[in-house]
């Protein structure tokens, strides 16, 4: 059995190795039993994944394009590199996919509601896009520190129609988001559908994330075969979750010769403890928590630790079970790119190629940059660019210290 057949047609049930399952209460087993059984269906249809195509095509600018980036591979003077363009997408990112596709599973299953939970708001404005465009009802719910630090997405979120709800209790972050949408949901399910974000949680979500995600990979697996005729040395992808990386990486898990390289967030350094990497120099641990099992962040005790990176999308505890498996087994290397390092690799690309990737997905470019120089020029890089930057200006113009943003910031603040 292939690597991508054990993933979609796992020995057991909901396991990709040690990792994944259902720990889950009791009340939400049916909904969930259903969810599986409907997804069953629906991925045993070949129609269904021509609607996604078609919806994809006609609503989110797919398939997007690979770029080679002509001028920074000349400057580094070794592998071709090239992007997959995800920032192209609708709404920026390629959380859309996920988020599209579990809408038209909602829709199969007769659901008039969603809920979702988000930190950084990026899954919450897609979620809250897709409900506007299948005229679905939706509720987000959202830390109410969260709620504070991105008021463009929550401003968006409630012109697209969806209702926030600021959560208060514990540090009032994604972790107390998240339980209040289980809360929501073991009283909602009848018509309601969680949407989950990314390959996470219990099964069959991880599942289900990936393939919708997977559209990314085998895209870009066709477009390097029709434009350089050959598959690439290696692909790289940021890891937050684990939902981009999982698409793209699905592209070409069964080429044994192509090195699949996921980069999580360095944060400050591993060595500082202030990060958020799992699987990168195994800082983190296995356990169970938030139903399933997979590396978190945690200490001795199992208590969740804090998270840091400049890139708010990767700000997360757990990683996919899926990516957890196919690291253990050594298919899939995991590094860690500083905050610093992507800042500086964020600065090359808009320089040298015109390119404003956002915070997360330039990690993917950072850990590259590092290694492409060693590759020769017959050689040919993937890197998936997950979403753009326009959201992140606040925390780029800081992080570079421009002085020109922060004079305007402190007459903006004067003014009012
Ligand atoms: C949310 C987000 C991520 C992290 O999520 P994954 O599930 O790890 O893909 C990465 N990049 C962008 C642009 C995001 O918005």
């Amino acid at each position: 059995m292939g690597l991508t057949d054990a993933i979609f047609n796992h020995p057991r049930l909901g396991y990709y190795g040690e990792y994944g399952g259902a720990f889950i209460p009791e009340i939400l087993r049916t909904t969930l039993d259903e969810l599986t059984q409907v997804f069953e269906d629906a991925r045993r249809d070949s129609s269904f994944w021509t609607e996604f195509e078609q919806v994809m095509r006609t609503y989110s600018c797919r398939p997007t394009p690979i770029t080679l980036l002509e001028n920074l591979s000349r400057e580094v003077g070794g592998a071709r590199i090239f992007l997959k363009r995800e920032d192209l997408n609708h709404t920026g990112a390629h959380k859309v996919n996920n988020v599209m596709g579990q809408g038209l599973l909602v829709r199969r299953m007769g659901k008039s509601r969603v809920i979702a939970e988000t930190g950084a708001g990026q899954h919450g404005v897609a979620t809250a896009t897709m409900a506007a465009r299948l005229g679905l009802e939706c509720t987000i719910y959202m830390g109410a520190v969260d709620v504070e630090r991105q008021r463009p997405n929550v401003f968006w979120m409630e012109q697209l129609g969806a209702e926030v709800v600021p959560v208060t209790d514990g540090s009032a972050t994604l972790k107390d988001a998240i339980n209040e949408s289980l809360r929501d949901w073991a009283y909602s399910m009848a018509d309601t559908h969680y949407v989950l974000g990314t390959a996470c949680g219990p099964h069959p979500f991880p599942q289900i994330v990936a393939y919708f995600q997977r559209i990314i990979g085998e895209e870009s697996r066709q477009q390097l075969l029709d434009s350089v005729g050959r598959l690439p040395d290696r692909v790289y992808a940021c890891v937050g979750g684990g939902s981009n990386a999982t698409g793209l990486f699905l592209g070409f898990l069964d080429d044994a010769a192509v090195e699949l390289v996921g980069v999580e967030a360095g944060g400050r350094g591993l060595e500082t403890g202030d990060h958020a990497s799992r699987l990168a120099g195994l800082v983190g641990t296995p356990g169970v928590a938030q139903g399933y099992k997979t590396f978190f962040f945690q200490d001795a005790e199992g208590q969740m630790r804090h998270t840091h990176s400049v890139a708010a999308g990767l700000d997360y505890i757990g990683v996919s079970p899926i990516l957890a498996h196919l690291a253990e087994i050594g298919r899939v290397r995991i590094e860690a790119a500083t905050d610093q390092e992507v800042i500086e690799a964020l600065k090359r690309m808009m320089r040298s190629e015109g390119i404003i990737g956002a915070l997360e997905s330039t990690h993917a470019l950072a850990g590259a940059l590092r290694e492409v120089g060693a590759m020769t020029p017959d050689q040919v890089v993937l890197i998936g660019l997950s979403g753009r930057g326009d959201k992140d200006i606040f925390t780029i113009a800081d992080a570079l210290e421009d002085e020109n943003w922060q004079r305007f910031l402190a007459d903006k603040a004067a003014r009012s």
